[in-house]
């Protein structure tokens, strides 16, 4: 049960409460903090309400998102542009919108939980991720090393650049109600030159501890002519993914149900992201 309760103004002094003890936890919207039982649920915690953690910038560059904004906010202030598009998309996707009031980016990234909408996305787009850590030192890394690591930085804004205007998406997802955390996820982004695509990052979601990049998949469809067989691209891709992960059993679903989603998920996502690249089938 939390027991005591903490406001500090700034970052700096967030940082601090939780150094002098290490047992608190940051709370953002509290949507996964709040619903954890006790004893999991740590007795003391640090709110980051008045951090001025709550801004969000699109610009041409690409977007900034403070870790406090909402998934609702980040949702309602889409505009155009693959990336805004691509992110709302998978805000759209998470829960209701009384979940989404309340969840942030921030606390959606530091959960890390497997079946997460938003960090396949943000993977895709290359998301870099600005912290404040334990000693105060304010660090950016990419969103990938930084799921890689223990996780327990502050966290202070995302950094979206903006992709290429030659880059295109496809995000999937299957879940039992639309209600329900995803199963499996498959968000795959395309850099398209004509037909050709000569970039790819493909992240999955919902099929190891946490959402996964899988380069052996991303190798298999950079430097090929979608126009030449769409199918055969995926039937590439779709090898390559039953080599390269090995789903997780878990309360939503077993592991062989898990790939056959993820593999169906993938052609989709991939189909998806060439045809609005401009590719015909
Ligand atoms: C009913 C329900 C449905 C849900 N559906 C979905 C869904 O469909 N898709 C989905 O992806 N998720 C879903 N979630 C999960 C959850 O909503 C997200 O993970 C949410 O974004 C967490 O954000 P929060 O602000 O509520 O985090 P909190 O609960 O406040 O914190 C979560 C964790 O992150 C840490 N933390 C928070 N902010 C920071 C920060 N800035 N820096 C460092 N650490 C931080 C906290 O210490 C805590 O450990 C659902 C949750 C519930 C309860």
């Amino acid at each position: 049960m939390i027991q005591s309760f903490h406001s500090p103004s700034t970052p700096a002094e967030a940082v601090g409460l939780i150094r002098e003890n290490p047992k608190a936890r940051y709370l953002a919207g509290g949507t996964e903090l709040n619903s954890m039982a006790s004893p999991v649920q740590p007795d003391a915690v640090v709110s980051l309400n008045g951090l001025g953690l709550d801004k969000l910038t699109l610009s041409s560059e690409g977007i900034e998102i403070g870790a406090m904004v909402t998934l609702e906010t980040l949702l309602k202030s889409a505009e155009k542009g693959e990336a805004s598009e691509l992110l709302a998309q998978a805000c759209s996707n998470v829960g209701n919108r009384n979940i989404r009031n309340m969840a942030t980016v921030g606390g959606n990234i530091a959960a890390c939980k497997s079946c997460s909408d938003l960090i396949p996305p943000l993977l895709v787009l290359g998301a870099r991720v600005e912290t404040m850590t334990c000693d105060g030192n304010i660090v950016t890394i990419d969103l990938e090393d930084f799921l890689a690591g223990p996780r327990t930085d502050l966290i202070l804004r995302i950094i979206v650049p903006a992709p290429a205007g030659s880059f295109h998406a496809g995000l999937c997802r299957y879940t039992r109600t639309a209600n329900d955390l995803a199963l499996v996820s498959v968000c795959a982004g395309l850099e398209m030159e004509g037909t050709r695509c000569i970039g790819a990052t493909i992240a999955l979601g919902g099929v190891a501890a946490k959402p996964l990049r899988v380069r052996e998949i991303e190798n298999a469809v950079i430097d090929r002519d979608m126009a030449d067989n769409i199918d055969s691209i995926c039937s590439l891709a779709d090898q390559k993914i039953m080599e390269s992960i090995i789903p997780i059993t878990d309360h939503r679903g077993g592991a062989d149900y898990k790939m056959t989603l993820a593999r169906n998920l993938l052609r989709e996502a991939l189909i998806h992201a060439a045809l609005k690249g401009g590719v015909s089938r």
